[in-house]
């Protein structure tokens, strides 16, 4: 391409960028839904959110009340730094994925410790914080400090993958890099809080999975889809396998449930009713059964009642007798907190 041309055709794309930040921030600053999280500019409080909306849906969080609960209970990096066990996995119960619990508390500690207690700005310091990947540390940057950054989640990667019309799979290492390279060319320098919500608030709300609101899409215009609700596309397929569970309910002379604290990977420092091989319990009666997802793995719970066989069971390695005043106060996964509930009513 000649300089004159190349020049002209640099310049389009300047201004065709400008016009989409113009159409997406018209459009949020009069749709865009008021959140806690975009209430403050409080580094520490747009950390938990982020972590929190990881994995778990904005209705969840919200709707259930757990940012504010959380931020209730941990109301600073010190208060976080300083949390047992125990009560940070009752703050996070009901969220799943623990592990994002305890990597929040060592993001919190390596703050107090390698930065006085004050937030990196910079790209490269935030992400040594440990569990600090590109998107939490670009979130950081725009959420907080009101500076340049790129950050791409599962909303601005269907939204971006429809805009270019990209077939590449978004999880996959070129698709990825794809989309990271756009959102970087699209990122509004100069705003960057209100351009990053607004992306993501627009993959939410009209560039949604499945079929999309395109009618009433600010940026339609520079859409280069025709098929949109076929993006974007996924490589990997990841299978699901079903599981069985069964665990036992069994009360003892003095009222008292037997409870198993966790030492596993998954789900340490939770407790749980006791899990038995299914040999061993799955002839007694059923009293309760339900299906929960984690992970890639479809779980089938079955309850049985211990106290039916005459009790002959004894308490395994990791098993407690909690008084049941105590148990709403344990940290419990939410499958068995569900359960452990209405039995207890039952019971
Ligand atoms: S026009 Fe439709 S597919 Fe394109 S960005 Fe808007 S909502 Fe998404």
């Amino acid at each position: 391409m000649g300089g004159v041309l190349k020049a002209r055709y640099e310049n389009s794309a300047l201004q065709e960028r400008e016009e989409f930040r113009e159409a997406l921030a018209d459009w949020f600053s009069q749709h865009g839904r008021d959140y806690p999280w975009r209430r403050t500019r409080e580094p520490y409080a747009i950390l938990v959110s982020e972590v929190m909306l990881q994995q778990t849906q904005i209705a969840t969080v919200l709707g259930k009340g757990y940012f504010t609960r959380f931020l209730a209970a941990f109301p600073d990096l010190m208060a976080l730094a300083a949390a047992d066990d125990a009560a940070l996995l009752k703050a996070w119960e009901g969220l799943g994925y623990y592990r994002r619990a305890r990597m929040l508390r060592e993001m919190a500690r390596a703050v107090l410790a390698d930065h006085a207690g004050e937030f990196p700005q910079g790209l490269q310091d935030l992400l040594k914080l440990p569990g600090v990947g590109p998107y939490t540390a670009g979130a950081l940057r725009a959420f907080a400090f009101e500076l340049p950054a790129v950050l791409v989640d599962g909303n601005v990667a269907r939204v971006l993958s429809r805009l270019m019309d990209c077939a590449d799979p978004v999880d996959e290492t070129a698709g990825s890099k794809r989309m990271w390279a756009w959102a970087a060319e699209l990122a509004d320098p100069e705003r960057p809080r209100a351009y990053h919500a607004a992306l993501m608030e627009l993959g939410q709300v009209r560039c949604r999975p499945g079929v999309p609101d395109c009618l009433k899409c600010p940026v339609a215009r520079f859409c280069k889809t025709r098929v949109p609700e076929r993006l974007p596309v996924k490589g990997r397929k990841i299978p699901i396998t079903a599981v069985d569970e069964h665990a036992l309910w069994l009360r003892d002379a003095k009222g008292r449930l037997l409870l198993h604290h966790e030492g596993g990977k998954r789900r340490t420092g939770l407790w749980k009713l006791p899990i038995r091989e299914a040999a061993e319990i799955e002839h007694l009666p059923v009293l309760s059964q339900q299906c929960y997802a984690i992970t890639r793995y479809r779980v089938t719970l079955r309850v049985h009642d211990g106290g039916a066989s005459g009790s002959s069971f004894k308490p395994a390695p990791g098993d407690a007798w909690q008084e049941i005043p105590e148990v709403p106060a344990l940290a419990m996964a939410a499958p068995f907190r569900r359960v452990v509930e209405r039995l207890l009513e039952d019971f």
